[in-house]
């Protein structure tokens, strides 16, 4: 039964938004992995803010460096002015990202979301080429504003708001976890064919593992492939990293591993490291056309998430480790998540992922849901994804301990067990 503290919500919330979590209670306080709700239930956090708290809630090196700042009067809304706190992050950024990387990318506030720096990267491919169609996949997630519900890959959630997909045709790339390297020559024929449609598209949008869409891990090849074909035809190529950046792959940026270096890159989420509302929209300097005012917003310049975001490149990416953490801490998802699907093999269980980004799901479509919800009466927060909600995605905190993900990955085997 519903708890009675949730009820107001329901009144309230049927007036304000769309949809509420399955989750029906009401959370209080959150550290690291955990998060307890106002009857004093735990819950182990899988889910970790759609990968938007990659270092855990209230990490407590952040919180120190939040706290400090607000103490001595930091500036907390400067608008799109120079700070001292905005000055720290862009040189944390360039010595601890930018510069080991080899990358020259210039790094632009486009507001606070997600959504506003794909929507950035998309007005700034546009006036860069002078061309308007801009590719993108099937069951792509880049936000929900106009520009960027066009490139999402999801009729949906596009079809409501009557928004038809940018590039104009139905992609090639149906089956995009299984892509093949000569899908890009059906691909060609296209862009080749006045008739298509396609014209010249001024940029293609990815994003390397497909989080809303179901955690659809595209090869390392295939994104090669990709960044070649857009060099050959003067598309840029625009990785969204908004759910699979920061290290959630292992890298802090997940298109390392392919070698590729993106035109633009679209970064939000785990950012600010503290789940405070920040977004970063990165592209080469001979891409820097922007006339003075000609994209801008009020909370451009989020300074308390400047401050947290600089402790966490500082803590987590200055000195290596997180990434090697990362992958040996996937290793140990994968080889439960193994055993799931041995253990339920006649009921088509299957498994994918990279780094601490993972996904289950079955050859019903309804289990994944299920799974969710007994997982969180068993204090396990874990979400759906996919087209038809058919994927349980698990996307734990960078910095769970092994411990903490065993006794997740238990809950979960449990919940599996108990409902499939
Ligand atoms: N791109 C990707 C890949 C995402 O996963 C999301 C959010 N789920 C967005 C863009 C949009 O970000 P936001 O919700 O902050 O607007």
């Amino acid at each position: 039964t519903t708890p009675v503290a949730t009820s107001v919500f329901e009144t309230l919330e049927s007036e304000v938004r769309s949809y509420c979590r399955g989750w029906p209670t009401v959370f209080e306080s959150a550290r690291g992995c955990h998060l307890h709700d106002e009857d004093g239930h735990a819950y182990l956090d899988f889910f970790a803010g759609a990968g938007s708290l990659n270092y855990g809630h209230n990490n407590p090196v952040l919180k120190r460096a939040l706290l400090d700042y607000l103490e001595r009067d930091g500036v907390t809304h400067g608008l799109d002015t120079h700070t001292v706190a905005k000055r720290e992050f862009l040189e944390t950024f360039q010595r601890t990202i930018l510069a080991p990387r080899g990358l020259d990318h210039k790094v632009m506030f486009p507001g606070p979301t997600g959504t506003n720096a794909v929507e950035a990267a998309l007005k700034l491919a546009r006036k860069v080429k002078g061309r308007e169609a801009i590719v993108s996949f099937t069951n792509a997630f880049h936000g929900m504003s106009l520009g960027s519900l066009a490139v999402t890959g999801n009729a949906f959630k596009r079809a409501g708001a009557g928004v038809p997909l940018v590039h104009g045709t139905p992609m090639p790339f149906d089956n995009y976890l299984d892509g093949k390297v000569e899908d890009f020559l059906w691909f060609e024929r296209l862009l080749r064919d006045p008739g298509s449609g396609l014209n010249r598209p001024a940029a293609v949008i990815v994003e390397t593992v497909q989080g809303e869409g179901g955690i659809n891990v595209a090869r390392a090849e295939w994104l090669r492939a990709l960044a070649e074909l857009c060099r050959r035809w003067d598309m840029l190529l625009i990785v969204d990293d908004v759910q699979m950046g920061c290290g959630r792959t292992g890298a802090f940026f997940s298109f390392e591993e392919a070698g590729i270096v993106p035109d633009v890159v679209v970064l939000s989420k785990s950012i600010s490291g503290y789940g405070l509302p920040m977004a970063l929209t990165l592209f080469r300097p001979e891409l820097d056309v922007w006339e003075p005012g000609e994209h801008n917003g009020t909370f451009r310049g989020n300074n308390p998430a400047f401050v947290t975001a600089t402790a966490a490149l500082e803590t987590y990416w200055a000195d290596g480790g997180t990434e090697e953490q990362t992958l040996a801490r996937g290793r140990q998802v994968e080889e439960a998540l193994r055993e799931i699907v041995a253990e339920h093999r006649r009921r088509g269980a299957e498994y994918r992922g990279r780094g601490l980004a993972w996904g289950l799901t079955f050859t019903d479509r309804g289990h994944a849901a299920r799974i969710c919800s007994r997982a969180f009466e068993l204090g396990l927060l874990v979400e759906t994804s996919g087209p038809e909600s058919e994927v349980v995605k698990l996307l734990p905190p960078l910095t769970a301990t092994p411990e903490e993900l065993d006794e997740g990955l238990r809950v979960l085997a449990r919940a599996v067990d108990e409902t499939v």
